[in-house]
C-alpha cells in the first residue's frame, strides 16, 4: 500500500463517523491526488484558483473539489466551473459574485462563511460581529444558485492548544447563534475547521469537515 493510501487509512480509522476529511493536497502534483483518489479519497481542497483550476481537468470527474482559500473577485469565474464548495467566503460582495457566475453558467454551489478568530491578522474571514451583522441585516438571503452550509476557520498557528480550544468553541458557539438567527435549514450543518496539527481538539468542539494536507500527503515543497 503506498504512502498516502495508509495516511488515509489511519487518519480515516480515528475520524468519528460522520466527520467528512478533506485531502488538502495544494502543492502536490496530480500523480499524489491520483494516488488518494485510488485509495478511495474524493474530497480535495485548493487554496489557490490558477491550481485548482489546472488540476481539476486532469483528473477524476467525481472529485469534489472545496476551494480552501482566500479568493479574489477576478479569480472566481475561474474556478466556478470545478468546485463543489467553496469553504472561504470572507464577504458579502464575494458571496454575490459567486452567485452571480454560478447562475451565469447555470452552477449550484456549497459555500462556507469563513470566520476569522485567529490572532493573525494575515488570516481573513468575518468576524463574529460582522457575520452576525451581517446575517441581521439579511445579506445571506435571496441566494439564486448559493447554498449556505456552514462556517470555517482557521486557528491560530500556536503551541498553546488552550487558545486554539478557545477559538474553535467560538466557531461552535457562532455556527449556533447563526443558526438560530437565520439558517434554520437541513443544509446549514457544516463547521470546517482542525488541520494537521490541531484536527482533534477541532472534533471535540464540533467540526464536521477537517481539512488536512501534511498529514496524508507529507510536508509541501514552495
Ligand atoms: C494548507 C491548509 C490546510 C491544511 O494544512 P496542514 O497543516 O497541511 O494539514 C487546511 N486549511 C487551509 C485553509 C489551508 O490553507
Amino acid at each position: 500500500m503506498s504512502t498516502i493510501a495508509q495516511n488515509l487509512k489511519q487518519l480515516t480509522s480515528k475520524l468519528p463517523t460522520g466527520v467528512k476529511l478533506v485531502a488538502v493536497s495544494k502543492f502536490h502534483p496530480v500523480e499524489r491526488l491520483q494516488e488518494a483518489y485510488d485509495a478511495g479519497q474524493r474530497l480535495f481542497g485548493e487554496n489557490r484558483a490558477q491550481e485548482l483550476a489546472s488540476k481539476a481537468p486532469q483528473l477524476p470527474a467525481d472529485i469534489e473539489w472545496n476551494f480552501i482559500g482566500h479568493l479574489q473577485k477576478n479569480k472566481v469565474r475561474m474556478i466556478i466551473p470545478h468546485v463543489a464548495m467553496i469553504q472561504s467566503v470572507d464577504s458579502v460582495e464575494l458571496l454575490t459574485l459567486i452567485n452571480k457566475e454560478a447562475a451565469r453558467v447555470n452552477r449550484h454551489i456549497k459555500v462556507l462563511l469563513q470566520l476569522h478568530v485567529a490572532k493573525e491578522q494575515t488570516k481573513s474571514g468575518f468576524t463574529v460581529d460582522e457575520v452576525l451583522k451581517a446575517a441581521a441585516e439579511g445579506n445571506f438571503e435571496n441566494l439564486s444558485n448559493v447554498t449556505i452550509a456552514g462556517v470555517m476557520a482557521m486557528a491560530t498557528f500556536t503551541d498553546d492548544m488552550q487558545q486554539v480550544a478557545s477559538e474553535f468553541e467560538t466557531v461552535h458557539d457562532t455556527f449556533i447563534k447563526l443558526r438560530e438567527m437565520k439558517f434554520a435549514t437541513p443544509e446549514f450543518k457544516e463547521i470546517s475547521m482542525g488541520m494537521s496539527d490541531d484536527w482533534t481538539i477541532a472534533v471535540e468542539h464540533g467540526a464536521t469537515i477537517v481539512r488536512i494536507g501534511t498529514d496524508i500527503f507529507g510536508a509541501r515543497e514552495y
